[in-house]
């Protein structure tokens, strides 16, 4: 059986969180898209970790986690991540590595760094991580695939071919150093090395895992809004971010994906540009960024605040939509015990009339916000483990999003723990 957990919003929905925890049902663990570029917040008896390419699932000793060919590979940061689970005492993990994975290349990170400088204040918000470069590569076929490493004469050809295009970029439009075929290829070769002992053709081990009835969970990286195709394009990530990916990024079949647990969060919370409807400003929202997540709304990788924003079921029903979600986990509801009153975003005026559609991004950015208030709770939840234990105004609240979204919540999670859930 697969399950697909994804995003529904703009990221930052606490993914990692609900994958660890079903992940002790699970037998194998996927990432099928995206790169280092976003995190995931995880804690559990070995402590606080910030993953960021590594699956969810390394922390059990029962599951094989995966990286799928829909990734964007960095070698150097996955090993880094590996050293720092050994260096908090977490057992090794079974890693495999899809060998149609590409490679992220030293210089993907330099092209995005390079760019988001040229573009000054119009840029994307990028982290930097290399991304949008490497699936641009991916595209245009000048990327490199694991299963090319061990092809040394074709692969110094290709090393060589490829710094000629890259080349006239950094040296012309960017004005920097120009990338050293030589050395390239070196760094090419330690990867190798250190890749080698997990390199798996993945789509036959899953097939034969799904002959034997094994629990298969896909892990996504981001939310439906940060889509490249159903997104706020141009703001918006590079790789697939959609349940219906996970087939492509991991290797099985579209129909073995019957559960799309899409996880939501019970505000919202952006990181980068674009447009963010129900966005707050001023102290309203740094109280809620001081008092949300675990810690504070801080983007994992970057340190950056994240932008902050009521519920916006107008997106939120969208973004579980695009998924196709058989259930929603309402994520991070603790955090709003608070409030006196709850603003919901129920609808977008555009050029004066009210949509409960989202729209393409040219009529987003002229969207406002339609709210409807709900009143508060006034009570800390977290240790609740029954869905009748919560207060009133708490199970009005849930209902009010389940309404909206038209899709049971199966889960509220109300706290950052592994066993801060409630099961309905
Ligand atoms: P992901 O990328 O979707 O996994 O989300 P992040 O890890 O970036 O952000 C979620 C943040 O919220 C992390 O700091 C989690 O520890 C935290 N978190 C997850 N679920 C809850 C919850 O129910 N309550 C609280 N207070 N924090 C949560």
């Amino acid at each position: 059986m697969v399950r697909a957990i994804v995003g529904a919003n703009w990221g930052d929905e606490g993914k990692g969180k609900i994958t660890d925890m079903l992940a002790k049902e699970s037998d194998i663990i996927i990432r099928f898209q995206g790169g280092s570029n976003a995190g995931h917040t995880i804690i559990n008896n070995y402590g606080k970790f910030a993953l960021h390419l590594l699956p969810s699932g390394v922390f059990y000793d029962h599951t094989t986690s995966i990286i799928g060919n829909g990734v964007a590979l960095n070698i150097p940061y996955l090993f880094q991540e590996l050293q720092s689970l050994k260096e908090k005492g977490v057992p090794k993990p079974k890693i495999l590595v899809s060998d149609r994975a590409q490679i992220l290349m030293p210089y993907h990170v330099l092209q995005d760094t390079y760019e988001e400088a040229r573009l000054a204040g119009k840029s994307f918000g990028s982290t930097k991580s290399g991304i949008a470069p490497f699936y641009s590569d991916k595209y245009a076929k000048i990327g490199f695939q694991v299963s090319e490493l061990f092809d040394e004469e074709t692969l110094r050809e290709k090393t060589e071919r490829v710094c000629e295009i890259k080349n006239v970029l950094f040296e012309h439009l960017y004005h920097k150093p120009a990338i050293d075929p030589n050395e390239l290829y070196q760094t090419l070769l330690s990867y190798r090395d250190m890749v080698a002992p997990y390199v798996c053709d993945v789509p036959a081990y899953l097939h034969e895992a799904l002959k034997a009835g094994k629990n298969i969970l896909l892990e996504g990286q981001l939310g439906s809004l940060k889509d490249p195709d159903h997104g706020i394009y141009p703001m918006v990530t590079s790789s697939s971010t959609l349940a219906a990916y996970g087939a492509i990024g991991a290797g099985i079949a579209p129909y073995e994906i019957r559960q799309i647990t899409t996880v939501v969060k019970a505000y919202s919370s952006a990181v980068g540009a674009g447009a963010f409807v129900s966005e707050i400003f001023g102290e309203e929202a740094d109280e809620l960024r001081k008092r949300g997540g675990d810690g504070g709304e801080f983007g994992v990788t970057t340190g950056r605040p994240r932008r902050m924003g009521w519920f916006d079921a107008v997106a939120s029903r969208y973004g579980c939509r695009i998924q196709g979600a058989t259930e929603a986990a309402l994520t991070v509801l603790d955090v709003l015990g608070y409030l006196d009153e709850l603003p919901v975003c129920v609808g977008y005026e555009i050029d004066g009339q009210i949509t409960r559609d989202f729209p393409t991004t040219v009529k987003l950015n002229r969207a406002k916000p339609v709210y409807e208030t709900l009143p508060g709770w006034k009570c800390d939840i977290r240790g609740l483990k029954k869905y009748e234990e919560l207060p009133e105004n708490c199970r009005r609240y849930i209902e009010f999003i389940e309404r909206e979204l038209n899709v049971p919540v199966t889960m509220v999670s109300n706290g950052p723990g592994r066993d801060d859930i409630i099961m309905r």
